[in-house]
Order: structure tokens, then sequence, then C-alpha cells
């Protein structure tokens, strides 16, 4: 194929680059992490992306390039600030103290302001990211980054195509559900952490294809079930662990239907005390299960963690549906990328943060249906853009500038060149440029990443925060004299402010969730939402890829495994575990 370049400035001097590159026998190349001083392993493979992406090869480790994206987003951490664009009091993302500019995600999506108004001619005297920085603090910012689809969902954020949804985070195409964090076609979740197609879950955890299901984790196609570890197909169950296809089961115990309908009768799951006591003895049976070597869950030709129905992902965590995917976490149906975080129905992408529907995107972050777009942020159905900010329906724009199609290609031309020679080009936006302090950002949720310190040794910035969400007026209860049993919960308790005195932390109940706690015959939960959504996401574990070596308790195999040597559980090889549960 004979195509003519775009950008052959850029091209001579990227294939030049190519051509020096020194590689080992195998055609690989360790490289030293310009942040952690680390040693990582580029494999030929990734040497082949890197030359169809048409990029150099990442300075950073896989663990750097990852932290690097998951420091430019907040989840769950909301203020009270001042809109720009009304001057409401209105709940955002951004702290009080951001030098942006933040305007109602409703007016943002309006044809009430036009971010080519912001437009920067590039200048080749300062570098690019100076000149990005600068529009990012002039260009304005939605309070939240949910989509113009969503209804009635606006205390939500990092997430698309919901209905009536309350405090859910990074979630896609899913109604009537609270605090919850990474619900997918799901409905009617409180309390819920990675459930993909379920409907009618309190407090399960990662888990699919559930109905009425409460405090389940780790299981899939299961019915009208309680306390479930790592269950498959199964229906009236309650306290059980490693069952498959099985019916009227108490405590891994076999009962009649009679027998089963007798015990739960006699439980009062709505009494926050007996509640308590299940979930005990429910740890203490989930110490007696048997786990497989990762969560991997038909993952063909896949190295990592969490990755389901895939075929081909590498260093990767949390993939559902993906293919030819490489050291990328949290995405859904994507394909032929690298280095992406979160998104649904990405391909041929690189180092970005998606949003939805994106291809040939590069360096980007929060873009939804865009394709052969780099460096850009906020911006919606867009093509042949570099540099841009907030823009929707454009092309060939650079810094927000319009550009006819020729004058375009040549500046791109240039800029990527000057970027490539002084090593600016190729990757993610610095640590500096992330619109949030570290400290509220996504990043320190996980292991691996919540060191503080660390991260503002790299050059991320930190503040602190004062909390201003929930400075509510009203009669105030402490969360420890709620009633204990749900059925002496009145209808005030809408009115009033909760304190979780023990976190410092106000906030209120709404009556969607009063109604499903009455229906459900569940207690008020007494630690603050922001809390309970805290602990789900330790309780996830590490998202740095650490696969360890360990033996198989039955058979004595070597295997990779998620769980660490010196952890308590009783681990299986793949065989093994399939020969048990079957
Ligand atoms: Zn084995």
């Amino acid at each position: 194929m004979n195509q003519v370049s775009k950008t052959p400035q850029f091209d001579k001097a990227l294939d030049e680059y190519f051509s020096k590159l020194e590689l080992d026998e195998k055609g690989g190349q360790w490289r030293t992490c310009r942040f952690s001083g680390e040693k990582f392993y580029v494999r030929p493979e990734d040497i082949e992306f890197y030359k169809k992406m048409r990029v150099p090869l990442p300075t950073l480790s896989p663990k750097e390039r990852i932290r690097r994206k998951i420091a430019f987003t907040n989840s769950y951490n909301l203020f009270k600030v001042v809109s720009s664009f009304s001057k409401k009091s209105i709940i955002s993302q951004y702290p009080p103290t951001t030098p942006y500019k933040v305007y109602e995600h409703q007016m943002w999506f309006g044809e009430e302001w036009d971010p080519n108004d912001y437009a920067s001619a590039y200048t080749d005297s300062r570098g690019f990211f100076d000149q990005f920085g600068e529009l990012m603090r002039n260009v304005p910012r939605p309070n939240l980054h949910i989509d113009s689809t969503s209804i009635r969902s606006d205390y939500t954020n990092n997430s698309t195509r919901l209905k009536n949804c309350y405090l859910i985070f990074d979630s896609y195409q899913s109604e009537d559900s609270a605090y919850s964090i990474s619900l997918i076609d799901s409905r009617s979740c409180f309390d819920g952490f990675a459930l993909r197609n379920s409907d009618t879950c309190y407090d399960c955890f990662e888990s699919s294809d559930l109905f009425n299901c409460f405090f389940v984790e780790h299981s899939k196609h299961c019915l009208y079930s309680y306390f479930l570890f790592d269950c498959r197909d199964c229906e009236y169950c309650f306290g059980c662990v490693n069952l498959r296809h099985k019916k009227y089961h108490f405590f891994n115990e076999p009962l009649t239907k009679k027998a089963y309908e007798e015990k739960i009768r006699a439980l009062n799951l709505g009494d926050r005390e007996s509640l308590n006591s299940l979930k005990g003895k429910f740890t203490e049976l989930k110490k007696k299960a048997f786990y497989k070597e990762t969560h991997n869950d038909r993952a063909v030709a896949s190295f990592g963690d969490y990755i389901k129905d895939s075929k081909n992902c590498y260093a990767c965590f949390y993939i559902i549906g993906g293919e030819n995917v490489a050291y990328s976490i949290g995405v859904t149906k994507t394909r032929d990328s690298y280095d992406i975080v979160g998104g649904v129905g990405t391909e041929f992408s690189y180092e970005s943060w998606a949003g939805d529907n994106n291809y040939g995107i590069k360096f980007s972050i929060d873009v939804d249906d865009c394709r052969e777009i780099e460096y850009c942020d906020l911006c919606i159905n867009c093509h042949d853009c570099f540099g841009c900010i907030g823009l929707k329906n454009k092309s060939f724009c650079i810094l927000n500038k319009q550009y006819a199609e020729k004058d375009y290609w040549e500046m791109v031309d240039k800029v990527k060149a000057k970027m490539l020679e002084k090593g600016e080009y190729g990757e993610f936006f610095p640590p500096k440029l992330s619109p949030f302090p570290y400290n509220i950002s996504i990043a320190t949720s996980y292991k691996g990443y919540d060191d503080v310190e660390t991260a503002r040794r790299y050059g991320y910035r930190t503040e602190d925060i004062q909390e201003t969400l929930y400075e509510v007026e009203g009669e105030i209860v402490d969360s420890k004299d709620l009633p204990k049993d749900i059925r002496e919960v009145k209808d005030d308790i809408l009115n009033k402010v909760v304190f979780d005195s023990e976190n410092n932390k106000k906030s209120r109940y709404i009556k969607a969730e009063l109604e499903f706690y009455r229906r459900y015959n569940l207690p008020l939960p007494q630690k603050h939402y922001s809390v309970r959504l805290a602990e789900k996401r330790k309780k996830f574990g590490s998202i740095v890829l650490e696969l360890y070596e360990r033996k198989c308790v039955k058979c004595g195999k070597s295997m990779q495994s998620s769980y660490s040597p010196d952890r308590p559980e009783t681990v299986y090889c793949e065989q093994c575990y399939q020969a048990e549960v079957v």
C-alpha cells in the first residue's frame, strides 16, 4: 500500500527512531521506568503494535502508565461549588478550590457557549503541554462526567446512559439504582460493585446475571439467594460456597423446599444484629471454600486477572469482552488497543481514558464517539483533532482553533515532529495537567496507588480539601442511634440528616432506598455511602497486576495465581477447580 503521508516530517523522524532501536535476540527491549526506576520488558509484539500505532516506545512502566490515567479521574468524591455559568451552587467532581470553570453539565452540553471561542493559535516558542494547560484553564468543564442521555441521575459521575440513579459511579446503561460502582446493564441494585446484567440486588459484589440476590459475591446466574460465594446457576440458596446448579441449600446443606422455607422464615435480616451474625457465619464459611487460581472466566490465551469472555489479553485487569488488548484495566467490548482505562467499544486506540465508541484515539481522556484524535479532553463526536477540549461534532481543530484540512495536517505534522524530537510525543498528559488533586483521584482507592507521597514525587499535585457536599441543614440523627430493625423505622427518617459520627460524614436517605429496605427486609446502613464504596474498592484488591507463583493445593502443579502464597485461601489450579465444582 503506497499511501501518501499526511505528516511526512513526523513519519520520517519516527521511521528513523524505529530503525535505530536496539532490540534483543527475541525482538523486544528491556527499559527502565522514568518515574519508578523499575525495569520493564517491551515484548516483540508490543513493538509491532507501536509501529502500527505510529508511536515511540513507552518510557514508563505499565504500572506508572496506569497511574497517569487513573490520577486524571475523580470518581465518587463530590463537592459543592459555584457554577461559572449560572453562579448557582451545584454539585461537582471538582473541589471548590479548582482553577477550572465548572458549568452545570446540562449547560455544558447545550448551545449557549462555544468551545471554539477559546481557540488558541499554537506557537512554537512554548511547549505543547504548556499551551494545553492554559486551554484547560479557559474552557469550561462539566460539573459531572455524565452524558446527555442520562435521565434523572444528577448525583452520578463517570457514567453513561443512566436512568433514575443516585450516587452511581463508573457505570453504564443501568437504572433505578443507588450507591454502586461499576454497574453494567443492571437495574434496582443498591450497594453493588462490579455487577453485570443484574436486577434487584443488595450488597452484591463482582457477579453477573443475578436476580433477587443479597450479599452475593463472585457468582453468576443465581436467583433468589443470600450470602453466596462462587456459585453458579443456583436458586433459593442461603449461605453457600462453590455450588453449581443447586436449589434449596442452606449453608451448603441440601434441604427440602419446605425445610428451606421454614429456615428462611425463622430469620429476620431486617434486624441489624441478626444480619451481622449471619454475615459473620458467612465469613467463616468462605474461609473453607476453595478458590480458582485467578478470577478469569472464559479468558482465552490471556494473562491477567478478572478477564472475562475475552481473547488474547495481556497484562490486563477487569476486562469484559476484550480482544487483542494489553496493559489495560476496566474496559468493556474493546479490541486491538493498548493502555486503555475504562470505556466501552474502543478500537485500535492507545494510552487513553476512553468513553464510549472510540476508534483510533491516542493520549485522550473522557472522549465519546471520536476517531483519529490525539491529546483531546472532553470531546464528543469529533475526528482529526489535536489538543482540543470540549469540542462537539468538529474536525481539523488544534487547541480548539479551526483549520482548513490541508492547513491542519501541515500544523499537526509540525507539532508532532517537534514533540517527538523533545521526547514529549507518545505518552499521556504529564501529571501536573491532572484536573484533580491526586488525593481525590480514583488512584487513591486502589492498593498500589494509594501512597500519596510517592505520587507527589512523580509530579502529581495534592491538596488539603474540606468536604462540602453535606453541609445539610435539619434535624441530625447519629447513625448509631438508628432503629435496629427496619420495621421500627418511621417515614420521617427521610427528613433527617444522618450523621456517621465514626467517619464524620453526613448524608440523607432517599425514598427509593427506604422502600427497598422495607420491601426486602434490610436494616438502614449506618456507614456513610462514601465509606461503603471505599471499602468495596479495597475489597476488590490491587489493580497492580501481580500474579504469584504458587502450587495447587490439590495436585501440586505450579501456577500463576492472583493469591500470594501467604494468603490463607485454598487455591486450586484451573483443572482441579473445574473437576471439583462441576
Ligand atoms: Zn491442581
